[in-house]
């Protein structure tokens, strides 16, 4: 078994299907399926990073990148009024598919604090 071998592995693979709004060579963005917003998109690296506490200094660029897809994706699903990115991480974190992935959370007014 590989860090790929997630339902996000599969994902990238082309091995299940998905509702993907953007891809690039480093990042793919897809419709979460159960959604907790209107609009409720995942961005992930193609590099199976398993969790933010797992990323490198080595991943300083494609973080970034990561960042500046989920603004790029917001921005292309009409958020004006703004949008919550998330990132759990472990088990504390409430991480469930366990290859790095953002939240783009909008549509609706977020409460805080998060649950
Ligand atoms: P987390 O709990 O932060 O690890 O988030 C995992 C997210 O992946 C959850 O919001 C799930 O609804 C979502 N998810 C799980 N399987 C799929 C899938 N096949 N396609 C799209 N989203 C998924």
């Amino acid at each position: 078994m590989t860090n790929q071998d997630t339902i996000f592995g599969k994902i990238i693979r082309r091995e299940i299907p998905a509702d993907i709004v953007y891809e690039d060579d480093l990042a793919l963005a897809f419709k979460d399926v159960q959604p907790q917003a209107p609009i409720h998109i995942l961005v992930i690296p193609k590099k199976p990073i398993v969790k933010l506490a797992d990323a490198e200094e080595s991943d300083r660029d494609l973080l970034g990148h990561l960042l500046l897809t989920a603004k790029r994706v917001a921005q292309e699903a009409g958020l004006t009024n703004g949008y919550r990115v998330v990132i759990n991480t472990n088990s504390d974190g409430g991480q469930s598919v366990y290859h790095l992935h953002l939240h783009i959370l909008g549509g609706r007014q977020m409460t805080w604090p998060p649950g």
